[in-house]
């Protein structure tokens, strides 16, 4: 059974980072800040936690990011209004170049998963910049696993797929949240990451998490994270909580 971090756990583990130097929140986007809906277009998106996000990112010394694999036109889209939230679309892998030959490979993949779903309801491959992804929410639930079968096969040299909740994700260059992370803390010169996340792809964030950090878990699945929570509503709980703390605690 999965087992939640309780408010006393939370708060113990806010208070080791909410005061660092400078710190850096980063947040998933789907199923961590928005609800799930069969539309993707048409998330529920909670205002509330945007909200907390955007205060935090204007105390002193704090950075705020919304790190999703959706591609980054698509999530300005979805997300609305967030202020001085940095969006990053692609796992962060939007605005670097292919080579000749993963543009190749990029077209070659491309074929293969337009075959792989020709025939089959409710399966469809997104293409965004650098990735493509099948989607099979709507696939009747005993096709599922053959068709993931079908798509794993798919992944050879230099094609890497990550499992996703009803997606697979190729993307022929080897940028994750986690790489994307350890480059914005880096660049901002982070002595803390709060990091929270919902899906396998924001394992690669929590992996790139230190001692000093914060790794978060919305819901079941195993996970790397410090703590766990149940949904997005216990993420505006914390986003709020961790707010409340930076204020009182921040150096600046
Ligand atoms: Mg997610």
């Amino acid at each position: 059974m999965t087992s939640y971090s309780s408010p006393a756990d939370i708060t113990s583990a806010l208070t080791r980072v909410a005061g660092a130097p400078t710190l850096l929140v980063v947040s998933d986007f789907d199923g961590t800040l928005a609800g799930f809906s069969t539309d993707a277009l048409h998330v529920p998106v909670n205002r509330e936690s945007i909200a907390a996000l955007q205060a935090l990112g204007n105390l002193p010394n704090t950075h705020t990011a919304i790190l999703s694999g959706r591609h980054l036109a698509g999530l300005a889209q979805v997300a609305g209004d967030v202020g001085d939230i940095q969006l990053v679309g692609s796992h962060g892998a939007e605005g670097i170049t292919l080579t000749s030959e993963q543009s190749e490979k990029l077209e070659q993949l491309t074929g293969q998963l337009e075959a792989l779903v020709d025939g089959i309801d409710g399966a469809f491959i997104e293409h965004k910049p650098v990735h493509r992804v099948l989607h099979y929410r709507k696939v009747s639930p005993d096709l599922h696993e053959g068709l993931v079968e079908r798509a794993t096969a798919l992944a050879t040299d230099g094609v890497h797929l990550t499992h996703g909740k009803c997606i697979e994700e190729f993307s022929v260059l080897d940028v994750t949240k986690g790489t994307w992370i350890t480059q914005a803390r880096e660049n901002y010169s982070a002595d803390a990451v709060v990091f929270l996340g919902d899906d396998f792809t924001d394992e690669n964030g929590m992996r790139a998490l230190g001692p000093n950090d914060l790794g978060v878990r919305v819901g079941d699945g195993e996970t790397l994270a410090h703590l766990r929570v149940t949904d997005v509503d216990a993420v505006e709980t914390f986003l709020k909580e961790l707010l409340q703390m930076r204020r009182t605690l921040s150096p600046a």
